[in-house]
């Protein structure tokens, strides 16, 4: 099979860029290695425009947003199948000064016009452990990763645009017509979107990963919480597929593997203990590495030299939010002689002057 591009992983990153290129009708093809240990399936899909104690709004978010907001509406429509969800963030503040300073940061109106009108008021002292109050943030999107990779696996799958294997560039040869060969895959060029495994490629070294190892669980609740992504001591996103809670998340920058850390399930059964006044039990742990970077930017763009490997990459904590707008961006570099990928995320940033 002769395709333009060879696409080198199918998490959201190589899932995203690949339906754009789809949509441009480029030719592509993809190498996975199985999703078992893919960050993205150890996420739990949250777009949420304020991040961190400080209440800071996320880098782009207004931009991200719309973008996320329309991308994966026609990506589920596309493959037949729900995949977002508008799920406000129900944060809860364990004392007055963090209350407060959620108070002063609605006199910004960007920050109040993102955090949104609230939907509807919920503030039970009862199943919210020592809670002073709570705020809501009703722009936020939740977007059901799973349903999404694996949905998108099939319909890769059913058009053979897909191997499960193991892809390494020692294994490409060049052939005489210009192309390169992997498997039985002829390319004209690869693009690695193989997210922190992407931190060994021998050709990238100089792009400054700063990788961590995330984890959570899978839990049943004995008591149904309201409607809400609850932000407290830990996250409790409720699963619209299965009734479920993903509990999150711990996080751990020293470590030898993707496995979960025995530690995590004491770590977050107190963070939830913590938060939610109900029984709960933990069934399924989740872990991922996520391939964040130095500067906290994704990484789009080709190598220096080898003109033939391309990168997108660098998603870091915000693949569902980054992952539709920046795979725009990277699919219209591909195709466009004289297209330029904005300095701030483009790999050359790091090319030695
Ligand atoms: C606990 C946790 C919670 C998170 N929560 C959120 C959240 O709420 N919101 C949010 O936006 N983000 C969240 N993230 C971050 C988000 O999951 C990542 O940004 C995203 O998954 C990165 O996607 P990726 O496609 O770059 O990498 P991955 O998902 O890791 O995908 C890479 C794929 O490439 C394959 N691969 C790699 N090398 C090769 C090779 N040589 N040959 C063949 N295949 C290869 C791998 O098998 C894998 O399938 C969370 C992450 C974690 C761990």
């Amino acid at each position: 099979m002769k395709v333009k591009y060879l696409i080198v992983g199918q998490g959201i990153a190589g899932t995203l860029l690949s339906y754009q290129l789809h949509k441009r009708r480029q030719s592509f093809f993809i190498v996975d290695k199985g999703l078992q240990k893919a960050c993205s399936r150890a996420g739990s899909g949250l777009i949420n425009p304020i991040t961190g104690r400080r209440f800071t709004i996320s880098w782009m978010f207004e931009d991200l947003l719309r973008k996320a907001r329309n991308t994966y509406s026609e990506l589920g429509q596309f493959l037949g199948t729900k995949i977002l969800y508008e799920h406000p963030v129900l944060n809860v503040f364990y004392d007055n000064e963090q209350a407060g300073k959620w108070s002063e940061k609605l006199n910004d109106p960007r920050f109040a016009e993102l955090v949104g009108k609230p939907s509807k008021i919920f503030n039970d002292k009862e199943l919210l452990v020592d809670a002073v109050n709570t705020a809501q943030v009703n722009t936020s999107l939740q977007l059901d990763i799973s349903n999404m990779l694996i949905n998108y696996r099939s319909w890769l799958l059913e058009n053979q645009k897909l191997k499960i294997g193991d892809f390494s560039l020692d294994d490409v040869s060049y052939t005489t017509d210009g192309y390169y060969s992997w498997a039985d895959i002829e390319f004209e060029k690869i693009i690695f979107c193989g997210g922190a495994a992407d931190s060994r490629l021998q050709h990238f070294q100089h792009l400054p990963f700063k990788l961590s190892k995330g984890q959570a669980f899978i839990a049943e609740l004995a008591q149904k919480v309201p409607d809400f992504i609850i932000k407290g001591k830990a996250f409790v996103v409720p699963l619209k597929a299965n009734g479920l809670y993903w509990i999150g998340a711990h996080n751990n920058w020293f470590f030898d593997d993707e496995l979960p850390d025995p530690e995590a399930k004491e770590i977050l059964a107190a963070r939830l203990s913590g938060t939610l006044n109900t029984d709960f039990q933990f069934l399924e742990p989740r872990a991922g590495i996520r391939p964040a970077t130095k500067d906290r930017r994704p990484l789009l763009g080709r190598h220096p030299k080898l003109t033939h490997l391309y990168i997108f990459n660098g998603l870091g904590t915000k693949g569902a939010s980054w992952a539709p707008y920046w795979s725009e961006v990277m699919a219209e570099y591909l195709q466009m002689d004289d297209f330029e990928i904005p300095e701030e995320v483009n790999i050359s940033r790091f090319n030695a002057s």
